[in-house]
């Protein structure tokens, strides 16, 4: 009775507490007035903020009401998710900053520009602050805190709030991820009981798979500021650059028993080429979030977890652009309450705290305006002094055989306002050459010099051997283009004010054969189309010289004769093909050629590939994700999602390859039922990191492994995390060494190929040396992180591995090729084991 009682009396507080929290007063500062013409959240939404998880649409609505209710607000669609949904930003200042707001910008963009910064008087320029939420869907106290953020902004009245938006040009950005967020408020609110349950244990707290944290494709968007892949990164990259906002804020959660966290994090991770004072800055701020939350009894804490490594982060990317970017991770209470190791996290409380620090950010704003504005404008000072005496002047990319993938980095620095030209004439570097009309040159003396060494400089020495997010990302590498450093400027040709992608050349008709070389980057969509249309179409083995072309392996042949269009049609449907994915296709005369005949049995026939991939509980969303976005995306082919869960009803053997993604289950005896005779039967089936194990495991495929063993000597318990943490290969770039002669490297014009590696899989080469096309070299570091035993194991083994089972092949990758998107180097292997597996 006693405990019936106690439970009673816990569930009852909980309830009467709950019910306190949802209303404004337990948010908002009570000590002013609030315009009552501004409408409630309540009002629009139908629901007090924190009762419900608000899903998208209701938040675009109450986000546009307010705009046509506040002279403080106005509202645009940036652009549209994957899902068409639209991507707000809401920009709030003084009425009459409004009337001024395109000078306001200018003027504000002119401390950027080391020409003009010096005559601007910062003592009358508002900051510009941008508050960005729940980037993270699933994260959704701050997308939530953005409703009374908003509306307090729009309703609070009295000096105070009126020198705040004279001083401040805030940008607010509700919803990072409107996909994310939609499904996860659609999963919570779903499981939500009336009478709140807090158990842990409830399926309110347990998403199903893949959950809300990530856009359509399953991509953590949280890493995408810097390579700009996703619509979402897009468009708020462009408001950023628009903007220069001199903060920015974003709001994420962690786990359920933590406090909060706020920025900075650890020190000794920054990255070198943040200067010291953005972390000082950082920190200064940090006081006005510590005292805001101690007036609210909140715990937090700072410095020990989280860092400014990575620039592709939404708190990191405002450092290396004259800002400075704050992280916040509040407890999560996941669904609307839940118990955890500090009582029980309500989901009203998650959001005061995210509303808290909003204002206590805005707060700092106020008072420390005219320091952030004169940092923003030494930090371009110094930039443009180091890059003066930088011996690189340029630095320049291209690839003789491949325009597309230049293009998409070239389009990446557009985003970023990095000036880009094209070269002046053809010329070479170290060996190298670079074609006028496939290069790019970026001049290293510009505004954003510090971005562009960011984002093409090679780091592989540390200060700290741990980090939160992946060490290396040197772009040129992540897209295998040649490129070299120029200490010259004397090639620099036109800036390039319209971006546009190279056409392929024009095709002409041909009465014998076509002929495509297999370089350029969307050449498997070519033949996924031509395919599609029924067309026959044929891989050479071996390298020729036609016609005065020289063609390399892997060139593909579509013979005129014996198809099922007419001459006319044929050459129609491959006149549009080449146009739509701007490659170039050959006609030519005669099949007599230098190397192998055009109807030498060396050409081998591709047939039509019908892919299916694994997904759901067990599979790496992320890994799935950017092979289902490769495919949908840049290749438009098919890929069909199977679901684990209904794997065992459905029958496969209609498809021809099936992907497993990297997966974290221990081996799961429905899979491999089902999937070695379909192997055997003459299936291909392709894995990727832990998928690799798992197979070898399962006996699929015959693999030997290189292990390393480090022993703690000398360390103590407390440095026991630092010490299992250095040996993580958390994302770096390695170097392998090709076979260009073997098919999964056809299309690679190089016989060198930077990879991506995040594991410790250390596959040891095949006895027979033509078994391992792929191999790391004898000195394989490029640009990242990793501990000196794993180096040494590295070197000379093997990321890739294919071998027979039955009729058919098992394909193992140790290391992702389609890393984030960005990692277009790698992605024609996939492509290549999806298409010429059987030649292998
Ligand atoms: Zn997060």
């Amino acid at each position: 009775m006693k405990c019936y009682s106690l439970i009673l009396f816990t569930f009852l507080s909980v309830f009467l507490q709950a019910q306190n929290q949802l209303e404004l007063s337990y948010h908002l500062p009570q000590n002013l007035t609030y315009n009552a013409s501004i409408p409630t959240p309540e009002s629009i939404l139908g629901h007090k903020v924190g009762k419900w998880h608000v899903t998208h649409d209701k938040l675009v609505l109450y986000m546009k009401t307010l705009a046509k209710s506040s002279p403080r607000i106005t509202i645009e669609e940036r652009g549209k998710t994957f899902e068409g949904r639209p991507l707000l930003l809401l920009t709030i200042t003084a009425s009459e900053n409004h009337d001024n707001i395109e000078n306001i910008r200018v003027n504000h963009l002119k401390l950027t520009e080391w020409s003009h910064s010096d005559q601007l008087d910062v003592t009358s320029m508002p900051l510009v602050v941008y508050l960005g939420f729940s980037i993270h869907g699933n994260e959704a106290s701050g997308a939530n805190a953005s409703l009374l953020l908003a509306y307090y902004l729009a309703s609070a009245e009295g000096a105070e709030i009126e020198a705040l938006l004279s001083n401040t040009v805030i940008l607010l950005d509700p919803t990072l991820n409107p996909d994310g967020l939609q499904r996860f408020a659609y999963w919570t609110n779903t499981n939500k009981s009336n009478t709140i349950n807090s158990d842990p244990n409830d399926r309110e707290f347990h998403e199903v798979w893949p959950g809300g944290r990530t856009n359509h494709y399953w991509f953590d968007m949280n890493r995408d500021w810097l390579p700009v892949q996703l619509p979402e990164s897009k468009a708020r990259v462009e408001s950023f650059q628009k903007w220069m906002p001199n903060i920015l804020t974003d709001h994420h959660e962690m786990g359920s028993n933590s406090t909060f966290f706020f920025q900075p994090g650890v020190q000794s991770r920054v990255h070198h080429l943040t200067p010291k004072m953005n972390q000082e800055l950082t920190k200064e701020i940090g006081n006005y979030h510590a005292k805001a939350l101690d007036k609210i009894g909140s715990l937090y804490f700072t410095e020990e977890r989280f860092d400014d490594f990575y620039y592709g982060k939404g708190s990191t990317y405002p450092d290396i652009n004259g800002g400075i970017g704050i992280l916040f991770e509040q407890g999560s209470s996941r669904g609307h309450a839940q118990k955890t190791v500090n009582g029980i996290i309500t989901f009203p409380f998650a959001i005061r705290n995210q509303f808290t620090v909003a204002l206590s950010t805005l707060e700092a704003a106020k008072e420390m305006r005219i320091k952030l504005l004169n940092y923003q404008r030494d930090f371009y000072k110094n930039a443009k002094k180091e890059a003066s005496r930088d011996p690189i002047k340029a630095i320049v990319f291209g690839d003789a055989k491949d325009a597309a993938k230049s293009f998409h980095l070239a389009e990446i620095l557009n985003t970023h306002k990095i000036v880009i030209h094209k070269p002046t004439f053809d010329f070479s570097v170290n060996g190298i050459n670079f074609k006028k009309e496939n290069s790019f040159i970026v001049p290293t003396n510009q505004k954003n010099s510090k971005l562009i060494k960011a984002m093409f400089e090679k780091q592989t020495k540390f200060a700290d051997s741990l980090f939160y997010d992946i060490s290396g990302w040197t772009y040129p590498l992540a897209f295998n283009l040649d490129y070299a450093e120029l200490k010259t400027t004397s090639n620099i040709g036109n800036i390039i004010s319209d971006l546009e992608v190279n056409k392929g050349k024009e095709l002409f008709k041909s009465s014998y054969a076509y002929l495509m070389e297999w370089h350029d980057y969307y050449t498997p969509k070519a033949l996924n189309a031509i395919l599609n249309k029924g067309i026959k179409a044929k891989v050479g083995m071996k390298q020729f010289s036609l016609e005065g072309n020289d063609y390399d392996y892997g060139t593909i042949l579509i013979p005129v004769q014996n198809q099922n269009l007419n001459e006319n049609d044929l050459y129609d449907v491959l006149h549009n093909i080449a146009t739509n994915s701007n490659i170039t296709i050959t006609g030519v005369k005669t099949g007599l050629t230098k190397g192998i005949d055009l109807g030498s049995n060396q050409f081998k026939n591709i047939s039509k590939q019908r892919v299916a991939m694994l997904v759901g509980r067990g599979i790496s969303s992320y890994d799935a994700g950017e092979i289902w976005h490769l495919f949908d995306q840049r290749y438009e082919m098919n890929i069909t999602k199977l679901d684990i869960s209904y794997l065992s009803s459905v029958d496969i053997s209609k498809y021809t390859t099936i992907i497993i993604p990297n997966l974290s289950t221990r081996s799961n005896a429905t899979i491999l039922k089902k999937l070695k005779p379909w192997v055997q039967n003459g299936g291909v089936l392709i894995g990727y990191k832990n998928a690799v194990k798992w197979l070898s495991n399962n006996k699929l495929i015959d693999l030997k492994y290189a292990t390393v063993n480090v022993k703690a000597n000398n360390i103590s318990f407390e440095q026991k995390d630092n010490f299992s943490g250095a040996q993580k290969i958390g994302g770096a770039i390695f170097e392998t060494r090709l076979d260009r002669s073997h098919p999964i490297n056809f299309g690679y014009a190089r016989n060198k190929l930077p990879m991506f590696r995040q594991t410790k899989l250390f596959i040891k080469p095949d006895s027979i040396s033509y078994n391992n096309p792929i191999k790391y070299t004898n000195n394989p570091l490029l640009s990242g992180y990793i501990s000196k035993p794993n180096l040494e194991v590295l070197k000379n083994t093997v990321p890739f591995q294919v071998k027979r089972l039955g009729k058919g092949r098992v394909i193992v990758f140790t290391d992702n090729t389609n890393f984030r998107a960005f990692w277009y180097g790698t992605n024609k292997l996939l492509m290549n084991a999806v298409y010429f597996a059987k030649e292998m």
